[in-house]
């Protein structure tokens, strides 16, 4: 083979093993299962992640959780939003051997080995996750939009800032308190997404102007998918 023909060949052979491997990674199921408050366990049989997890049972009138631990297997991180307790417990937290990615305010407290360097990117495995710093309370918080496995998943935290929500990719999933979406929705500040996942509500909750909204109960598994445009490459 001449030089020529040798690097067209070795382009075509590069380009469709790119292409097997971005397949597979589209293809790849990702579940989220509603654990009370804003956490969720989400897997991709690999790798779980866990938002705003292990918080306090039913601490502040929150949602109480019956947890089996033992069942998360693989490795694991909790993605923190901020310090309040309806959302991390660092005691809990120790007992587990994941790994961490949240606020100064929360990790400083942990053991070092268990935190991973926070930054403006940040990656975990097949997880990218890139922090939005916005404000709730007098606290430090993070919202965080996370690329995995195809899919764009964006967790608002308890922030009630509009400006958090700009500039943000095509969504596959918005993760929102029924507050935050009422008023995103008034000011049509919304981003744009094939599924808007409403947490940290109430059990019976009845969020108005939601349809199409998943309100989910305590368990229930949602079936993230990756959108078909980017299936096809895109
Ligand atoms: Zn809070």
């Amino acid at each position: 083979m001449n030089g020529r023909i040798k690097n067209i060949v070795t382009a075509v052979i590069l380009s469709l093993i790119l292409a097997f491997f971005s397949v597979k990674a589209m293809s790849k199921s990702l579940e989220a299962m509603f654990i009370g408050n804003e956490a969720f366990w989400i897997k991709d049989g690999g790798y779980s992640l866990f938002t705003d997890f292990p918080y306090t049972s039913g601490v502040y009138n929150s949602m109480t959780y019956d947890f089996n631990f033992k069942a998360v297997t693989g490795k694991v991180l909790a993605l923190v939003s901020h310090r309040h307790k309806d959302h991390f417990d660092p005691v809990l937290f120790v007992y587990q051997n994941w790994k961490i990615v949240g606020p100064r305010e929360v990790t400083i407290q942990l053991p070092p080995d268990r935190v991973v360097k926070f930054g403006p990117e940040i990656t975990f495995g097949p997880i990218r996750i890139i922090p939005r710093k916005s404000p709730h309370a007098n606290t430090e918080h993070y919202s965080y939009l996370v690329e995995w496995a195809g899919r764009k998943l964006f967790f608002t935290g308890d922030t009630e800032d509009i400006n958090t929500l700009k500039n943000l990719p095509k969504l596959d999933a918005l993760f929102i308190t029924p507050w935050f979406y009422r008023k995103a929705k008034m000011a049509n500040a919304l981003p744009t997404t094939r599924k808007v996942i409403i947490y940290h509500h109430m059990k019976g909750d009845i969020i108005p102007d939601c349809s199409g909204c998943i309100i989910p109960i305590q368990n229930q598994v949602i079936d993230i998918k990756a959108s078909e445009v980017r299936k096809h490459g895109n």
